[in-house]
């Protein structure tokens, strides 16, 4: 079904050339990246010049088009100037990290917080100064997932100073959401509680600020991805077929956007029973480690199911922190110790 909307939503963008570079928008133009997901369409058209106006036009005829689209309940189309972007983000978005990596996944429960949560300790455990940014507008947990459930007060700037556990400065998005925040996030509403995020939080200096993104790519996706501070993203899925052809998406998203892929993580990919110790493969085998060859992107290893690592997040102690030693958090670490290296 989706497949289909985004089908006809290209069929109707390519009658369009880009007044700029003359090519029609359709998919394997860069300047258009369009989604769909739960009724709603996203699209984003890139502009090259200084000159939107001709722009306008064509996202209101795409707009008219689009709407007539059976199962279309909204269309949100925003119009980005590659320098405009660069400009705005770097007033807005203003932080003193070296490195900035986005966390995403195609779905939501195939574990993307407990990866950065993790990962951000690995990467502290190494020397590096991290900060977290939750930024799960639909599902806000690292701060449980920290052990961490009080508000963050002001400085005298009025900026909000993060929580600190484990060496990690920690910020989410969920403290500043009121209780009846909408479901359905608009580009204007993600990029004013983003730019809150950064600007109006008293990060001091990192060496790594790590992104849990909401799952999917709406809004808020495609808001960070076109920042230009981005270093990269990391794609978590699992490794059967539908999370997969959710994260497809995500690849496809970041690279129209032109993020670099940092990696993909498979997680939750076999269970190790405890009667006969053998690996069992739950969701499918190496769904992800193809994919990753598939795209032509580094796979950054495969995470078990783990008990252990479950109860680690319910209670709120990381894996890297409450058993630094085990096979896991080994894993965390080898992959903190390859980006390191990369970056
Ligand atoms: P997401 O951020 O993708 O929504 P979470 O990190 O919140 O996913 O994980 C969803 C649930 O699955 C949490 O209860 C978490 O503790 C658990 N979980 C994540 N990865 C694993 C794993 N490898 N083994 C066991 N449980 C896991």
């Amino acid at each position: 079904m989706s497949d289909e909307i985004l089908s006809l939503i290209y069929t109707f963008s390519r009658k369009f050339n880009d007044p700029n570079t003359n090519l029609a928008f359709e998919p394997k133009n860069k300047n258009i990246s369009a989604v769909f997901k739960n009724g709603n369409v996203n699209v984003a058209l890139s502009v090259s010049s200084k000159n939107d106006e001709p722009y306008k036009d064509i996202s209101r005829l795409l707009r008219k088009n689009i709407e007539q689209i059976p199962g279309v309940l909204s269309v949100n189309i925003i119009i980005t100037s590659n320098t405009k972007i660069k400009n705005d983000f770097e007033k807005k978005f203003q932080i003193d990290a070296k490195n900035i990596i986005a966390i995403a996944s195609g779905k939501g429960g195939v574990g993307k917080s407990t990866f950065a949560v993790n990962l951000s300790v690995a990467l502290q455990s190494l020397g590096m100064r991290v900060g977290l940014l939750d930024a799960d507008i639909y599902g806000p947990s690292i701060p449980r997932m920290i052990g961490f459930g009080k508000k963050p007060e002001m400085n005298s700037d009025k900026k909000l100073i993060p929580i600190e556990n484990y060496n990690l400065k920690c910020m989410s998005i969920g403290f500043i959401l009121e209780d009846d925040a909408p479901t359905i996030w608009r580009g204007p509403m993600v990029m004013k509680a983003l730019e809150q995020m950064f600007n109006g939080v008293d990060w001091g200096k990192l060496d790594y600020l790590i992104i849990d993104l909401p799952p999917g790519t709406g809004d808020a996706q495609l808001t960070l991805a076109q920042s230009s501070k981005l270093s990269g993203s990391i794609i978590v899925s699992t490794p059967q077929d539908v999370a997969l052809a959710d994260a497809r998406k995500g690849i496809n998203m970041f690279k129209k956007v032109n993020v670099d892929i940092l990696g993909i993580v498979e997680n939750m990919s076999y269970f190790i029973c405890d009667n006969c110790n053998e690996q069992h493969f739950i969701f499918s085998k190496d769904g992800a480690k193809k994919e990753a060859e598939k795209f032509k992107v580094p796979f950054l290893g495969n995470i078990p199911i783990d008990k252990r690592l479950r109860e680690q997040s319910d209670e709120g102690i990381p894996a890297c922190i409450d058993n630094p030693d085990g096979e896991i958090s080994k894993q965390f670490i080898t992959i903190a110790k390859e980006l390191n290296q990369r970056l």
